[in-house]
């Protein structure tokens, strides 16, 4: 994710090449250190590496807006648990086909990082990708089920603030990340299917569809009035027509078979 935020983000600025290499080495730098400093937060967790960054607190409260100091406490405690929860959905498929993951907490948002050197078959990389908002949304409908059964609580608004944000997080934002962009699970998703069935075509083809549908959102982002979608998204759409650009088969290639 690190590489892919640097790569985003000189594509998307179009810095010439060694400019690019230069911000690259710069930002991998930064994040590492950040990584290895004071203020990041170690342990394990059924036996898997977590860490985290100081820099993911101040993305969740920017994120969570919350005047309310209770609130905002309820809000920053579901996004850590519901986002590790995330992860370790990740964590358990690639335990499960022998990788050995490690999870690591940062501005851009939770990231499960694998041992694996090779690519994984279609069915392996749906499992992996798709596992993480799988637990969110099993997660979620164990939560709709205990409100349920615990019955109306309208006296208690912050039970209700509790409830509200965790079907937002773990369904919405799961929603969101279903989306097939480029390097959503949605987008890790579609692109492992579309080489599936087409091997020449299909990464550019989830390429294409990950820069449309980025932009869309983006244009969505706008309507809303969220500067915070609208830079997110026209970011990793760039990045996905950029790479789409790359991909485009040369004029030479074509005329080879006259
Ligand atoms: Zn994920």
């Amino acid at each position: 994710m690190e590489q892919a935020f640097s790569q985003a983000f000189s594509q998307a600025f179009s810095l010439p090449d060694f400019n690019h290499r230069m911000l690259g080495v710069a930002v991998t730098a930064v994040l590492d250190a950040l990584d290895q400093g004071p203020g990041a937060w170690h342990f394990r967790l059924f036996g898997t590496e977590v860490r985290v960054q100081p820099w993911f607190w101040l993305t969740i409260i920017f994120a969570g807006g919350r005047d309310d100091a209770r609130a905002a406490l309820i809000w920053i405690a579901v996004c850590f648990v519901s986002i590790l929860l995330h992860e370790f959905g990740h964590v358990g498929a690639m335990r499960l086909v022998g990788e050995r993951p490690e999870v690591v907490l940062s501005a851009y948002g939770g990231l499960t990082r694998s041992n694996r050197l090779t690519m994984r078959s279609t069915a392996t990389q749906l499992l992996v990708s798709l596992a993480g908002p799988a637990a969110g949304f099993c997660f979620a409908a164990l939560i709709l089920a205990v409100d349920r059964a615990a019955g109306a609580h309208a006296g208690a608004p912050y039970i209700n603030l509790l409830f509200h944000d965790l079907m937002y997080v773990n369904v919405g934002w799961g929603l969101v990340n279903l989306l097939p962009i480029y390097p959503l699970d949605g987008g890790q998703s579609t692109r492992a299917l579309l080489e599936h069935y087409n091997p020449q075509q299909g990464k550019r083809r989830s390429l294409l569809l990950s820069a449309i549908t980025a932009a869309v959102v983006a244009v969505v982002g706008v309507f809303l009035s969220s500067i915070f979608v609208v830079i997110l998204f026209g970011v990793l759409g760039a990045a996905s027509a950029q790479e789409f650009e790359k991909l485009r088969p040369t004029l030479k290639r074509d005329y080879r078979h006259f």
